[in-house]
Formats: structure tokens, sequence, C-alpha cells
């Protein structure tokens, strides 16, 4: 990433411009809806766009359209990673507003929150499954069991990393928000902006200046993540703050049956920045990726993704591979 130049943003808040409005009404496919936008306290249906959503059109346009455009139901993925994922997440976000609020967590409190949260969302799990709401959308059952052989060798591995953190980068850590939501009107190339909404899990004083943070629970990141995502650099665009960083709570293994081959996770921050040629660049992107919506224009961009395109990965990978 080149050093930051003087950047002229075009931001504001509210309701969008008339031109995005027109965007909006004038496609030939419905675009994107997020319901769950509060904007001046209200809640707003219609004409926003998700950050995530566009995120998915990039990463396969088919999928895109099945979710978006057809609102097929895929297959649902299971994938105790996610779940492992989610509830590290969610009780990062706690525990760092807690610390915001002036009212900081224990680190006992906060590991036997990650405990607890995953034996929920597992028995969770099951419980759907059972009720064959799942079974019906997923057309080869799952070993619940084979895939998550012991599950307390599996919650060790979060607790570890999460300890790893509060040690670490928390206790260091000056918060200012945390999943604070934003709404950018990005300028389009037929004239006018259209409202991109997101939301941006942690801004925080890293070095003594304020740094937009995306935390990782899962596998090993690298620099060129930070330095090359697009979300980041939305952000960054959004908040008009040029230091932007990944931290990673990069998972270990427990070496399954060689405990020879065990290895402790790590926490790793990743610091980047953002230049105005990076947010030309993300413009740039997006446009065409509206345009791509907007003609209909849904190929399986995916297929040569062997991590997007894989029935593994893909909600729609059957459908798609008859359709
Ligand atoms: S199966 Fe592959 S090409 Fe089809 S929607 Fe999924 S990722 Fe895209």
């Amino acid at each position: 990433m080149g050093a930051t130049e003087d950047v002229k943003f075009n931001i504001g808040y509210g309701k969008g411009s008339a031109d995005a409005k027109d965007l909006v009404n004038t496609s030939s496919v419905p675009l994107h809806n997020e319901k769950r936008v509060l904007v001046d306290g209200k809640r707003v249906s219609t004409g926003y766009f998700s950050h995530s959503a566009l995120e998915q059109y990039t990463r396969c346009s088919k999928q895109y359209e099945y979710k978006y455009i057809k609102r097929e139901k895929g297959r649902l993925m299971f994938r105790a990673k996610m779940y492992g994922g989610i509830v590290t997440h969610d009780a990062l976000d706690e525990l760092v507003n807690s610390k915001i609020q002036g009212k900081p967590i224990s680190k006992e409190t906060f590991l036997s929150h990650i405990d607890s949260d995953l034996d929920d969302k597992f028995a969770k799990y099951q419980e759907q499954y059972i009720s064959a709401k799942i079974e019906d959308l997923n057309p080869e059952p799952i070993d619940f069991g084979a895939r998550i052989a012991d599950p307390d060798i599996f919650k060790r591995l979060y607790i570890a990393v999460g300890s790893e953190f509060y040690d670490g980068h928390y206790q260091n850590c000056k918060p200012i928000s945390t999943e604070k939501q934003f709404i950018y009107h990005l300028e389009v190339d037929t004239g006018g902006t259209i409202p991109i909404v997101g939301f941006i899990d942690v801004i925080e004083t890293l070095g003594g200046k304020p740094t937009i943070v995306d935390y990782k629970v899962g596998a090993k990141k690298s620099q060129d993540d930070a330095d090359f995502s697009q979300q980041l650099t939305l952000y960054s665009m959004a908040e008009r703050i040029p230091r932007v960083a990944i931290t990673a709570l990069q998972l270990g293994t427990t070496g399954g049956k060689n405990p020879k081959k065990a290895k402790a996770g790590e926490v790793v921050t990743y610091l980047s920045k953002r230049s105005i040629k990076d947010y030309a660049r993300t413009t740039e992107n997006i446009n065409a990726a509206l345009k791509g919506i907007k003609a209909g224009a849904f190929p399986r961009s995916g297929i040569h993704n062997p991590i997007v395109c894989a029935r593994t990965q893909c909600p729609y990978f059957d459908k798609c591979m008859v359709d």
C-alpha cells in the first residue's frame, strides 16, 4: 500500500441521493435490500446495498443470483469451524465493548462464554437436525458425531487462542467502537451515488493512531490479506481512517491421533494503510459489480476457485451443477 494522500471523501449519512434512488428503481433486476439497517433511528428496508452482498457477487455471481435474486434456499452448510468463529467473534465483541463501557469483564467470564456458547450452538444444531428441518435441506445425512469427534478438544482450540488474545492484544488495545454501522455513498459511473452499508468490527487506537480492525478467527492470515482486503478499504473510505488492520486469532491444531503434531494457536495483527489509489480501485470494482447486477449478468464466476466452488463450500452446489 502506498503512502496516504489527501483524499476528498464523498460521504453522507441518512437518506440516499435522488440519483441513488433512481439507480435502484430503474434496475432491471432487484438490487439487494438490507432490511436490518437503521438510518436516523428508523428501519430502512429498501435501496441500500450491503457490502457482504457485493462480496458475494465478487466471489461468485451465480451464488449472488441464487441468494438475492431468486431467493433460493441453499443447502444448510454445517462447519464446526464456522460456529467456532461466530461464537468467538461474539464473545470478542462483548469483551471489547465491556472495556469501552468502562466495565471490563474478566478473562474467566470471557472464556466461559466461548465454552458455553459453543455447547449451545451445537445443541441447537442437533435439535434442528433432529426436527428434520435441516435434513430437508441436506440431501445427504450428516454424521454429526463424526464432524465433531470430540467437541471438548475442538473447544480447547478456541479457548486457547481467546486466552492469548486476552493476555496480549486486549490488554494493550484502546477500543473506540465495536460493530459500528456505516453508510457510505459510493459514486457511480453514471453519476450520483449509491448507499452501501456495513458494520465495522472494531475501531481502536493502535500505536497511538485510530485504526480500523477486523477480527478474524480461524485460519492463518497474511500481510496480503490486510493489504488487499476490499472490505477494509471500504471501511477506511467510510470512516476516513487510513490505518487498517486484521487481528487474526489463528487456531492451533490438536494433532488428532498424533499429539506430536499439535501446534499452539497465535494472535497476530497485520497492519496496513490505504491510499487514494486504493479507494479509486475499490470504487471501480464495486461499480463493475453494480453494472453486472443491473444488467442481470450472473455467470458461474466462482467455478475456478476450489475454495468457493465445492460441495462443502457452496450452498447451491447441487442445484448449480444440474441447472
Ligand atoms: S457451485 Fe460454483 S459456480 Fe455454482 S453457484 Fe456455487 S460457487 Fe458458483
